[in-house]
């Protein structure tokens, strides 16, 4: 991965996010308080333009700065929680100018790692964890066998992490207020992140 690469992934993230924006606040209201798709759509339009303004140098540069407008300027949870994450995958790939399907999966790690610091949540809280969890297996089981088909593994296995987390019930964030009535109702965050992993196989597929 280069820097056009990820600051295509960072583009389609947004568009992806831009698309589904009122799904995402559909779900938020039904668990939330119904922002998630205003506060994503918010920050990752924030971090596409100061991607265009600060044109970063390194993949690793293009995330840190992806996380410092998500922090800046989406609100909410998710927004310090997808920061540090963004930041800490950032950090990983250090001034490295083509990241390797290892490196991108050590990055994911940190992402992953980061927002488990911040938030505290395990697997089966119903949160954007459950999404990523089972996306950072998938992706590094198959990192030898290349950064698409890593991706693309990533992708199937965020996507039934969201949906995985309809029967659960939250245990952390806005949504565990609502105790047993959390249930039935996929996370907003986690839905969010099959999106991140979605964009990150698309690009990588054309690439
Ligand atoms: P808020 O809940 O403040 O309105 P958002 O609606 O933008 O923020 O984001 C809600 C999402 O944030 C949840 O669906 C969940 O995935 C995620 N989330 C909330 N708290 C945590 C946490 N402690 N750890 C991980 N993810 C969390
Ligand atoms: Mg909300």
């Amino acid at each position: 991965m280069d820097v056009e690469l990820c600051r295509a992934w960072m583009l389609r993230f947004s568009e992806l996010v831009d698309a589904e924006a009122d799904r995402l606040t559909a779900l938020d209201a039904a668990i939330g308080d119904g922002d998630h798709g205003v506060n994503m759509r918010r920050g990752m339009k924030a971090a596409v333009a100061a991607l265009g303004e600060s044109q970063p140098d390194a993949p690793g540069h293009v995330l840190v700065a992806t996380g410092r407008a998500l922090v800046a300027k989406t609100g909410g949870a998710a927004g310090p929680l997808y920061g540090t994450g963004f930041r800490r995958a950032g950090k990983a790939l250090t001034d490295t100018e083509v990241a390797s399907a290892a490196e991108v999966g050590a990055a994911l790690v940190a992402m992953l790692a980061g927002i488990q610091e911040l938030g505290q949540a395990v697997e089966g809280d119903k949160t954007m964890v459950d999404a990523l969890t089972p996306a950072v297996s998938a992706f590094e089981a198959s990192a030898g066998d290349g950064l698409a088909t890593a991706a693309e593994a990533a992708a199937k296995a965020a996507a039934e992490g969201a949906v995985a987390t309809v029967p659960l019930q939250a245990r952390k964030g806005r949504a565990s207020y609502l105790g047993e009535r959390s249930i039935g109702h996929e996370d907003p965050g986690a839905a969010s992140t099959a999106l991140l992993l979605r964009a990150l196989a698309e690009v990588t597929a054309q690439s």
